[in-house]
């Protein structure tokens, strides 16, 4: 029998579902069972072409509507993906193994806020008026023209709908391409889109790995890219986009850190680490995983987090009453546990897990290391998973320069009650998103992106429309036209 996260297609094009059954075909397995419950097909060149041709045509009818037709269409898409949210919240679960806990309040319900959010602003995308005396000059916003928006597999909802939402707003059209490990939910996502009354074509969804964003990346009809991924991919995406001259919007890596404080609130930090270490079993690039406590605090710290952690409940990720998943992949567990051997042979104190948990599927001990330094691999590379790195350190100016000795720049976050120090060491960070206080909050109103090598442009907020659409500057003369000769 078909699996009920089984797409009826592996592709959605100019407002239908299309096979190509010749494209290599992706198993899409099961994280908490290791089964097997979809197949798709990476997209063939003809695939690439269709989407391609498709989004370019419909581009034009759809940026000739007004601003306030644009936007009744995505909010109305809002509202459809808020009815049907515990579908799409399954259907999350079945493609990333993420808790059903957690996908019911952060996946579609993001992806609607988003979708909410732009559609609300797309009618007062307006231009200046600037008066020169007589002359003047008047200013349009206007669309970029086909987007490509490229996905990371730990939020597909999401992703989608933070990129695709800003890019239809300003009157752009999409070719997405999930990441090949979770190519099921973005298309639900299209289809929804159409059935709120986006004309066809206009957000286009095509599976594939790499070679399929390479070829999506390089096709000189491509106006923008906006990828959420990796720091290397982002680099080669980068680069092959420079040299189209495209715009680009990078949402990569981290290895943020978040400084507590002996003054916090030790119950509040303790929230704000786990926040920021173990949902989605540390899937998530903004997540603080340098933990730097002040020394005065570090034991009673790391008690408190030690009880608290062991409260996670590791199960069935569609027994609402489980808060911890497994790893997206087989692959992903081993590269974290191989993180986690490496924290012991360089020193780390393990506190709590260490190891794979004892169940089926790709579970792996939500994990704390204390003792950790600067130069530890934990300490500097990505991981990507359920471990958190504490760090002690004595002073604000200490920390502060040991948090920044990093490549990367995508969050950070400070516990304190001294309100002049929170902003103070805030201001000091090298980071994009920050946090005073908590951690991980992700509102659509705030600007969402990273400094450094976490990434260029940023999503969700007034922002993201800087980055979907340009300035057409129009000088209006009056008079004659003066001239040398
Ligand atoms: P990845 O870099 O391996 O892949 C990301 C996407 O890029 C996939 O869809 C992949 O198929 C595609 N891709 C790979 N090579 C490509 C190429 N040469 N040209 C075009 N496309 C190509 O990342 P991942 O493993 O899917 O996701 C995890 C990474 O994503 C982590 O580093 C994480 O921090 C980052 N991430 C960042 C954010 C953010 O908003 N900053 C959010 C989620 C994940």
């Amino acid at each position: 029998m078909t699996h009920p996260a089984q797409p009826k297609a592996s592709h959605f094009i100019n407002g239908e579902y299309v096979e190509d059954t010749a494209g290599t075909p992706i198993p899409v397995i099961y994280a908490a069972t290791g089964e097997q419950i979809a197949t798709v097909h990476a997209a063939t060149p003809a695939i690439v072409e269709q989407a391609l041709s498709t989004a370019k045509a419909a581009q034009k009818e759809w940026a000739k509507m007004t601003g306030t037709e644009r936007g009744r269409i995505l909010r109305r898409a809002a509202d459809i993906m808020r009815e049907r949210n515990r579908d799409l919240s399954v259907l999350e679960t079945y493609d990333t193994g993420k808790p059903l806990q957690e996908t019911l309040v952060a996946d579609a319900t993001s992806g609607a806020d988003a979708l909410e959010y732009f559609g609300g602003l797309a009618a007062s995308l307006t231009g200046e008026h600037i008066p020169l005396g007589e002359d003047w000059v008047y200013t349009k916003r206007e669309a970029l023209g086909l987007c490509v928006g490229i996905g990371a597999w730990n939020y597909p909802t999401q992703i989608a709908c933070w990129k695709g939402a800003p890019a239809l707003a300003c009157g752009n059209s999409m070719v997405f391409k999930p990441s090949e490990t979770t190519p099921l939910c973005a298309l639900k996502v299209a289809e929804i889109l159409i059935e709120a009354g986006a004309p066809a074509g206009v957000f286009n969804v095509v599976q594939g790995m790499g070679e399929v964003g390479g070829a999506l990346v390089t096709d000189p009809r491509v106006d923008k890219v906006s990828l959420t991924g990796s720091v290397p991919t982002g680099k080669k995406v980068y680069a092959a986009a420079a040299a189209g001259m495209k715009h680009v919007t990078m949402e990569l890596g981290g290895k943020s850190p978040l400084i507590i404080f002996d003054d916090a609130d030790i119950d509040n930090a303790v929230g704000g680490a786990i926040n920021g270490n173990f949902y989605s079993s540390g899937q998530v690039c903004s997540n603080g995983t340098r933990v730097f406590v002040q020394k005065g605090i570090k034991e009673k710290f790391l008690a408190r987090l030690a009880e608290r952690t062991g409260n996670a409940i590791l199960g069935d990720p569609m027994d609402e009453a489980t808060s911890f998943g497994p790893m997206v992949t087989e692959n992903q567990m081993n590269i974290v546990l191989g993180y986690i051997e490496k924290g012991k042979e360089e020193g780390a104190r393990v506190i709590c897990g260490g190891a794979r948990a004892d169940m089926d599927g790709y579970y792996i001990q939500p994990t704390v290391f204390a003792d950790v330094t600067d130069e530890m691999t934990i300490a500097r590379e990505e991981i990507f998973g359920p471990v958190m790195s504490v760090l002690d350190f004595e002073t604000e100016e200490e920390v502060v320069a040991r948090a920044n000795d990093t490549e990367f720049g995508l969050s950070a976050g400070v516990f304190t009650k001294d309100f002049t120090r929170a902003h103070r060491v805030i201001g000091n960070l090298e980071a994009g998103s920050c946090f005073i206080n908590s951690y991980n909050d992700a509102p659509v109103e705030a600007p969402f992106g990273g400094v450094k090598a976490s990434g260029v442009g940023r999503e969700n907020s007034k922002e993201a429309i800087k980055h979907f659409s340009q300035v057409k500057s129009v000088y209006v003369r009056m008079g004659d036209v003066e001239a040398a000769f």
